[in-house]
């Protein structure tokens, strides 16, 4: 990874003429991370590698806002026509914003570098920051339970080539679910839902097959998922992407509502679907803690085989048939479900192996095999509406199903998620 260093320009030390008060010192740049970001505003030029950032922070007792900024070059700082003091230490931003009862919009503008290794926006065009790289695209706070709205706007787009990415996602989200992915790209309509829902594929030169395979039963398993987990809260076009990841890449990202999958993986249904499951559990509701990394990854895999498994059965049993393969392939050792919160680094403690996403997705299996696969669709749906938008645990989980159904998955969960043994597919007990 580069990093610039660069010295901040602190202006406005004679505070706000504005504020009636001419006596009163003036702010000092004072941290206080506790101040929620609410909305992020963005536009890039992806040539001159220039940014504006519009943030919209909440209101808070104490002055002071903190901000995660990677290697960004921070150039001005201003709240309307008014420069705010900055200081920039330790990859963070710290305003003099005072103590507010009401949202303060702040416009920050900023140079920014591309990263590679799935650090930030590649040179290959396409951005990826999770799970904790925001602050090398945009001032954000990378916690998986914060959510805030964006809007993105790019400018400087090579001749000859399509930008990919949502103009807005009104609904809390994520800081990694924002993404872009510039190439050559051809929209592929795939259909429309009983919802009104949009679903469309992006692809490359010579990956149209790859693309229409990839997305054969992707507006139907979509359509379940709205009718049978509840209504999808990031707009009323989604779909795949394909993106120009390094060779030796697999899978995808939950880029909502225009989610990325490395071109390896396009014609790859159950990588389609579980990353179009991610709408509703991962982004829809955002997890509360990296521990709960099994509630986004664990439940998606289920969902994938399980909406495959309504809707084109064939593709699902064949789905479940690899997952079984491959369960059983996971190191016992690997953490599926830390019990913890805000101690684990998702990445250097191991949390990021196929282990969360198998015995997550066999968790749910056994609660299918031993209630009724119609029961879980019950318990997934009733979670999702009451924690849609927000962010929420796997404990969270186990309580939902005890709530739905009366049964106590306590020790299936401690077997599946605990467990340092893997155990073989079947009911929970
Ligand atoms: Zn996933």
């Amino acid at each position: 990874m580069r990093r610039l260093t660069f010295v901040a320009l602190v202006t406005a030390a004679c505070g706000d003429p504005s504020s009636g008060e001419p006596d009163a010192a003036p702010l000092t740049p004072t941290p206080n991370p506790a101040r929620e970001v609410i909305a992020t505003n963005l536009s890039f030029d992806v040539t001159l590698h220039t940014a504006m950032a519009v943030i919209e922070l909440g209101p808070s007792a104490e002055p002071g806002a903190t901000l995660e900024i990677g290697d960004l070059g921070i150039q001005s700082v201003a709240v309307g026509e008014a420069a705010l003091a900055f200081r920039v230490a330790d990859k963070k931003l710290d305003l003099a914003l005072p103590a507010s009862d009401g949202s303060t919009s702040v416009a920050i503008t900023y140079m920014w570098n591309a990263h590679e290794g799935f650090e930030g926006a590649s040179a290959n065009g396409y951005t990826l920051i999770w799970p904790y790289f925001c602050g090398n695209l945009f001032p954000c706070h990378s916690d998986p339970a914060d959510g805030t709205t964006f809007t993105l706007a790019l400018s400087g787009i090579p001749s000859g080539k399509t930008a990919v990415f949502p103009a807005t996602i009104a609904a809390q989200a994520p800081s990694y679910q924002i993404a872009w992915s510039i190439d050559e790209y051809t929209d592929l309509p795939l259909g429309t839902t009983t919802a009104g829902t949009q679903i469309v594929m992006s692809h490359r030169p010579n990956e149209a097959a790859r693309a229409a395979a990839g997305g054969a039963n992707l507006v139907a398993a979509f359509d379940w998922m709205e009718k049978t987990i509840g209504p999808y809260r990031f707009g009323n076009v989604a779909g795949g992407v394909s993106v120009r990841w390094p060779a030796g890449a697999f899978g995808g990202m939950e880029h909502h509502p225009r989610w990325h999958v490395a071109a390896a993986a396009l014609g790859d249904e159950e990588t389609q679907v579980h990353e179009a499951a991610h709408g509703w559990f991962g982004d829809g509701i955002r997890i509360r803690c990296w521990e709960d990394f099994v509630l986004s990854e664990g439940t998606v895999t289920y969902l994938a085989g399980r909406a495959l498994d309504v809707v084109a059965p064939a593709v699902g049993a064949a789905v479940w048939t690899s997952y079984a393969n491959e369960v059983a392939t996971v190191r016992g050792t690997d953490p599926v479900w830390p019990q913890s919160c805000g101690r684990v680094d998702v990445i250097a403690d191991n949390l990021f192996t196929r282990a969360p996403y198998l015995r997550g997705a066999f968790f749910y299996r056994g609660l299918a095999d031993r209630l009724g696969a119609g029961v879980v669709d019950q318990v997934l749906a009733a979670f999702y509406t009451a924690h849609a938008g927000g962010a929420a645990t796997m404990a969270d989980m186990l309580s939902t199903i005890q709530t739905v159904t009366g049964y106590d998955a306590t020790a299936c969960a401690d077997t599946w998620l605990k467990s340092t043994t893997t155990p073989a597919p079947g009911p929970c007990p």
